[in-house]
């Protein structure tokens, strides 16, 4: 399998449908642990990238994901912005004047970019963050990787687990991050940004699911 710029777009448009489709109950879960904005920032930062995505002239998939970088940063300022614009940058120096990529591009772009996520934030696993459902994702799509299976199964694995360490978040005390004042009181709610994290997960497992 491998994937066209065009077919690479389409992917991250699709995660922007979801974020947009979850906007309300992303708001919803960080009213309960932080200030309730979470749904509104994402869909803020990922509509930027639609837009950016449409008019892109951007030839190569490394060029469409350091504008998605630069994008998400200038539209979202702070707390997720620069995680994720990290994360974007990472990947994107490794897609670097690729016009199609492969499935081992592809991994390896995740795999950059939650490194990306991981050093930006200084957040570990079981920290209450979206790390915790990266981190099992990225685990998740290394193992069936190495278990020799094709890429939209790789990633069905990957949102499965990111999903299910998202689940998680709600026996978790927050250890960093705004939320992490709440302690004890925020067990039993989910970690907003590992809710987002799981959506993203999924979306681009389903956009797989669809190109392939
Ligand atoms: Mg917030």
């Amino acid at each position: 399998m491998k994937l066209t710029v065009t077919e690479w777009k389409e992917l991250f448009c699709l995660i922007a449908e979801r974020i947009e489709e979850n906007k309300d109950r992303l708001s919803e879960l960080d009213r309960a642990v932080g200030d309730g904005d979470h749904g509104v920032t994402m869909s803020i930062g990922w509509q930027a990238i639609v837009k950016k995505l449409e008019e892109s002239q951007g030839a190569d998939c490394g060029a469409v994901c350091k504008e998605m970088a630069m994008t998400f940063l200038n539209a979202v300022g702070s707390s997720v912005g620069p995680l994720y614009a990290t994360a974007f940058l990472r990947g994107a120096s490794l897609l670097q004047g690729k016009e199609e990529l492969t499935e081992e591009d592809v991994v390896a772009f995740w795999q950059a970019a939650v490194s990306g996520i991981q050093e930006r934030g200084k957040a570990q696993i079981g920290d209450k963050t979206m790390l915790d459902a990266w981190l099992p994702a990225m685990q998740a799509l290394e193992q069936a990787r190495m278990q020799g299976r094709g890429l939209a199964e790789c990633m069905e694995e990957a949102a499965a687990a990111g999903e299910q360490g998202m689940k998680a978040t709600a026996l978790l005390v927050p250890q960093v991050g705004r939320s992490s004042r709440l302690g004890e009181r925020a067990v039993g709610h989910l970690d907003p940004g590992a809710a987002s994290a799981s959506i993203i997960l999924t979306a681009f497992a389903e956009g797989l699911r669809k190109t392939t």
